[in-house]
């Protein structure tokens, strides 16, 4: 621990009334309690989520100005988005990029993409319904119902958008959304959009699914129940086989979300139904993210050709009202999908690095959570304050890694959380091991403070707010 950051930690703890780690109950960061002032233009100002997002954006504000630390969120990379970056005029290892296989700077895919703009224009500049329908995407569809093993597949702008509007359109009032706890938050803005009820499942536990559809399944009408391949939080694998025979047993269609393993899992990079071997209409709906491991922007489906046929000639937001991708980051999928077959080797590196850096991290005794050493690799720190002062402190040595916390997680979880790309190299991976290692023994010391209204001096609101 250098003298610099040892200052820091003691300044921390002065925020804690100067009290050593454990003799005090913590403090939190002084109070200055928001009184709403309404009026032109403010409308909003009282608003509870307004309120609890800028107080949340003060504290951690704060946080960095007490400590001198750099600021972790927002952070501007200076050219490509991958395993080193530059930002603020350094260099940075980066693990805050779903680019696991570097595609997005393949020279073949921007090859592809700008062609696609050259050829096409920037934009579809339509509805797909209405004259937008180029061909580059009926050209991925066919790629990914193989790959899916389905009848059809329908590419979307937005792996959000395509979560919320699926669920939107095939769910309603009646109807229930089993929804995994660790679920995105675009497949819970699907269950909001449908109006449905939405039920929690225990996270990937299908004797816990069983128990809830004994009880629940005859109240409700349709019933989804909606999973992820590879969850984004934990880095574990969704036991999608279990969970999907227990749908079916009790009359359940089955949601599963690819966006981190499309690319990523199966030997050949295809996603959960390869890596598992499991037949393509095990389950009703894959969808998916063309914007993480396909180095594009975008979301898909891929299921039963009828269903998707509605889908495409019924659903908002999927080829209604939004305009269809554009067509540069249709091509640069296609070309990533080539890349992806004619280079085995990158997600070769992928894995290893997986395994090499989970078990570097292991070896310092840190908790993984239920990682299973894939490429996203959790590391848990509880404590909001704890996490945002690791992620910042490892990013002032010129790591960058993401610090979550609540609402994303349960509270008590807060964690880093490291996206590996196969350009990452042993020497990036251990000295990120050895630099966390030492910093974790620093954020022992510092209390646990949570961030929010009760804990934050509200920064932004006009003057005579607060
Ligand atoms: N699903 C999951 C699991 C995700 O992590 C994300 C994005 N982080 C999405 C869906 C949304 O994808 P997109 O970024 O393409 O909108």
């Amino acid at each position: 621990m250098s003298e610099a950051e040892r200052d820091i930690a003691r300044r921390l703890l002065a925020g804690n009334g100067g009290a050593a780690a454990g003799t005090a109950r913590p403090q939190a960061i002084p109070v200055r309690p928001v009184r709403a002032r309404r009026g032109r233009g403010k409308q909003f100002a009282d608003h509870p989520a307004v309120v609890d997002a800028l107080c949340k954006q003060a504290a951690i504000q704060q946080l960095i100005d007490s400590t001198g630390l750099p600021h972790p969120l927002y952070l501007s990379p200076e050219g490509y988005n991958g395993a080193v970056i530059r930002s603020g005029g350094r260099e940075l290892v980066n693990y805050s990029s779903y680019n696991y296989l570097e595609l997005a700077q393949h020279s073949r895919v921007i090859a592809a993409a700008n062609a696609a703009a050259a050829q096409y224009g920037t934009s579809a500049s339509a509805t797909r319904i209405v004259t937008g329908e180029i061909p580059l995407y009926g050209q991925l569809e066919r790629r990914l119902a193989e790959i899916y093993q389905v009848g059809d597949a329908l590419v979307t702008s937005s792996g959000f958008l395509t979560n919320a509007a699926v669920i939107g359109f095939l769910l309603g009032e009646g109807d229930v959304a089993v929804c995994d706890s660790l679920a995105h938050a675009s497949l819970v803005a699907g269950t909001q959009w449908a109006g449905c009820r939405r039920v929690t499942l225990r996270h990937n536990d299908p004797e816990a699914l069983e128990a809830l559809l004994r009880t629940s399944r005859h109240q409700f009408d349709r019933a989804l129940v909606i999973i992820e391949g590879h969850y984004s939080m934990d880095g574990d694998l969704g036991r999608i086989a279990e969970i999907a025979e227990v749908a079916r047993r009790y009359d359940c269609a089955v949601l599963v979300d690819e966006a981190h393993a499309l690319g990523v899992l199966g030997p050949n990079g295809l996603g959960s139904r390869e890596h598992f071997g499991l037949p393509g209409d095990l389950v009703d709906i894959w969808a998916g993210s063309l914007s993480k491991a396909m180095g594009s922007t975008g979301g898909f489906i891929a299921g039963d050709a009828d269903l998707v046929r509605a889908i495409k000639y019924a659903a908002p937001g999927m080829a209604l009202y939004t305009a269809g991708p554009s067509p540069s980051n249709v091509a640069a999928v296609l070309a990533g999908l080539d890349v992806l077959a004619d280079e085995p080797d990158r997600l070769a590196r992928l894995w290893s690095n997986a395994r090499l850096f989970c078990a570097a991290l292991r070896e310092h005794g840190m908790n993984l959570a239920d990682s299973e050493s894939t490429p996203i690799v959790p590391v848990i720190v509880p404590g909001e304050i704890r996490a945002g002062y690791a992620a910042a402190a490892l990013l002032q040595r010129g790591y960058n890694a993401g610090a979550i916390l609540s609402p994303v997680i349960p509270a008590g979880t807060e964690r880093l959380r490291f996206f590996l790309t196969s350009e990452h190299t042993e020497s990036h991976l251990r000295t990120t091991a050895d630099h966390l290692a030492d910093i974790l023994t620093i954020v022992d010391h510092i209390p646990d403070l949570p961030l929010g209204p009760e804990s934050a001096t509200v920064h932004g609101l006009p003057p005579g707010a607060t």
